[in-house]
């Protein structure tokens, strides 16, 4: 952290939360009043946007998956230039900024250019997700890790401890695992994993149009591509809704 700050501009990397606005935290809410530039990503919603300063510049920095974008070098150079005018820089970015967000390039920028930043954390997809579904992440005798993945990195679809991740009872939470599903899938079977084990994807959680997709890891693929979603989507793997669960342990017991 930058002590004695050597430029009169601030930044503060602010976590805008899932998407429903009620999720912001208070101090993120009192940055975006106070800010004189918001510098935002494409997941943040209009909604939350519209809670900033009415005199705040509102800059979209939008990135997509693979697709073309702006570059990370000139959304630091923007980061740094707006500061350098003395300016209060919101710097937004969905979920928690430490999570899958590229934080760590624009920390670096905005040090090495001597500017006062701070961090405010918000609510990441997986927590609004397993919201959604009525489960928690961690659960004493099934599970005392969570993973958070990323479907795919800069070198295409991402490699994990698939080896670990298919023991029974493991529970992770993949961001960006869409267009990886099938590859995730293949890994995930092909070192053990039961192909009946749970898998919920749940898109634009905590929104009005938060939509929830109940499946196993054997059916993933074609439920996936079935749905259609079209908005920023999370997949819990080992985790089904708990209604659902509560059938199916049901369903178990008549069974026996
Ligand atoms: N920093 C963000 C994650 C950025 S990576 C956070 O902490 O949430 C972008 C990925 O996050 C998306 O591809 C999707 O997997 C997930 N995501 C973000 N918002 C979401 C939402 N409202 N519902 C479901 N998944 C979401």
């Amino acid at each position: 952290m930058s002590r004695t700050p050597l430029q009169p501009g601030t930044v503060a990397f602010v976590g805008a939360g899932p998407g429903d606005p009620d999720l912001l935290t208070v101090k993120a809410l009192r940055a975006l009043q106070q800010a004189d530039v918001v510098i935002h990503d494409r997941l943040v919603a209009r909604d939350i946007l519209d809670l900033a300063n009415p005199a705040a510049q509102l800059l979209n920095a939008g990135k997509e998956g693979f697709g073309p974008s702006m570059s990370q070098d000139d959304i630091n150079g923007l980061i740094v230039a707006q500061a350098l005018t003395g300016a209060r820089v919101v710097r937004l970015k969905g979920g928690d900024p430490t999570v899958f967000g590229r934080l760590d390039e624009e920390l670096d920028a905005v040090s090495a250019a001597g500017i006062d930043w701070h961090v405010v954390p918000g609510i990441t997809a997986a927590s609004a997700s397993v919201a959604a579904i009525g489960q928690s992440q961690t659960k004493r005798g099934r599970n005392a890790a969570v993973r958070f993945l990323t479907g795919h990195d800069m070198k295409g679809f991402a490699d994990h401890d698939w080896r670990t991740l298919a023991r029974p009872g493991e529970v992770a939470a993949i961001y960006m695992g869409k267009k990886s599903a099938r590859f995730i899938q293949g890994r995930l079977i092909m070192h053990g994993a039961d192909r009946a084990t749970p898998v919920t994807v749940i898109e634009n959680a905590s929104r009005l149009d938060q939509r929830v997709l109940s499946t196993t890891l054997e059916r993933l693929p074609a439920d996936l591509a079935e749905a259609d979603l079209t908005g920023p989507a999370l997949t819990f793997l080992g985790l089904a809704p708990r209604a659902a669960e509560a059938a199916l342990v049901q369903s178990k017991q008549e069974l026996a």
